[in-house]
């Protein structure tokens, strides 16, 4: 673009501004570029060792601080755990800034003095995956079992950390297995009784995918907040299975997604402005040869496409204006934090997203994007 025969002028929208450029040759005006507060991530799924290393750079080059969730090969339980694994993230994001945010996981065998030690230690979140939900998560709790915890989720309240929930109920009170798509919506007679009992403690509910649950979390009392994803506000229960029932184990992830009226309520409230609901990727790397196993282990990659599709998913709803909210402010106010200071470009650039990065299939990849973000990755 030759700037020389250009017009630019700026739009702002709080921190955020978007430059626009009128070239006069063509009598047309071009977004330009976006730059707006440094985005958090509210859920991210970091892994460890070798992974950890591959992976991490995804987010830390774009995001100021990511949530780890600790659902590790010996999950995260205790401060003593959180410490050494927020060591081995920030080792592994080499000289970036990015802050981890850590959590433990409520098992079994967590109890209030582990609570109180980790809330002392600054750590932010207790997370409950249900029993094999997620990877690692054998040792997790049913919600028919919540009750039990109780006084954990008390200690947890009274040191201030947030109860971090995936909110599916697994089976009946048979014990029968309950169908993927309707185990989010059969969680939320669970939440009325906890936030009866503990009416003071934060809970967020992970990856909201029904329309059902964000109508639940809009409804509650304001220390009810949701993540939600970018795979929920794009894919639909048609992208996971064939019509023989066969999976897309790339699209695999949990909770399933679901009906195209479910993944437009997760779009709308993602673009409402209502600070109930933040921005929490779930990306979730798997090796090709998890994805392959069947059933496919569930989750995601999507760490490195997800600034550029959210561009294009709330341009596309004229929303741009809507998306730092979303990203780089809504999340850090519901945990106490303090909103980052720098700032990111997203530049109106096309790019082709990879398919495959280091053996990790990348959701969406191989699609263009209309917006790119200047990685110190590389990526771009
Ligand atoms: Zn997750």
């Amino acid at each position: 673009m030759r700037l020389g025969l250009d017009f630019k002028f700026v739009f702002s929208y709080g921190l955020a501004k978007v430059l626009w450029i009128f070239n006069k040759e063509e009598g047309r005006i071009y977004m330009e570029t976006i730059v707006m507060r440094q985005p958090d991530d509210f859920h991210c799924h970091l892994r460890e060792g070798e992974i950890l290393k591959f992976v991490a750079p995804f987010t830390a080059g774009i995001f100021g601080r990511g949530l780890a969730m600790g659902n590790l090969a010996r999950p995260i339980t205790t401060a003593y755990d959180a410490v050494r694994y927020y060591r081995e993230i920030v080792r592994a994001c080499g000289s970036s800034r990015f802050k981890p945010i850590m959590s433990i996981m409520l098992t079994k065998k967590t109890n209030p003095n582990i609570i109180g030690d980790a809330g002392k230690r600054g750590i932010k979140t207790l997370k409950l995956i249900p029993g094999n939900t997620s990877t690692n998560s054998e040792d997790g709790i049913s919600l028919w079992d919540i009750e039990r915890s109780y006084l954990n989720l008390a200690a947890a309240q009274s040191v201030n950390m947030v109860f971090s929930i995936h909110c599916e109920l697994l089976s009946d009170e048979s014990g029968n297995a309950i169908p993927e798509e309707e185990r989010e919506s059969k969680a939320i007679s669970f939440l009325d009784q906890l936030i009866t009992f503990l009416p003071k403690l934060k809970i967020v509910i992970e990856h909201a995918s029904t329309r059902d649950m964000i109508d639940y979390v809009k409804r509650a009392p304001e220390n009810v907040a949701a993540t939600l994803t970018l795979h929920h506000a794009t894919l639909t229960r048609d992208d996971v299975y064939e019509m023989d029932g066969s999976i897309i184990s790339h699209n695999y992830c949990k909770p399933i997604a679901k009906t195209a009226d479910d993944r437009e309520a997760v779009i709308e409230a993602m673009m409402s402005g209502n600070p109930k609901f933040f921005f929490g990727s779930d990306s979730a790397p798997h090796l090709e040869s998890a994805k392959m196993r069947f059933p496919p282990a569930a989750g995601i990659f999507t760490a490195p496409v997800v600034l550029p599709a959210l561009c294009d998913l709330f341009e596309r709803r004229e929303s741009l204006g809507r998306l730092e909210d979303f990203v780089s402010r809504f999340g850090s106010e519901f945990y106490g934090l303090p909103l980052n200071s720098g700032t990111i470009e997203i530049r109106k650039r096309e790019w082709i997203a990879p398919e495959y990065i280091g053996g990790i299939k990348v959701f969406l990849g191989g699609t263009r994007f209309g917006w790119r973000v200047d990685s110190p990755i590389g990526l771009a």
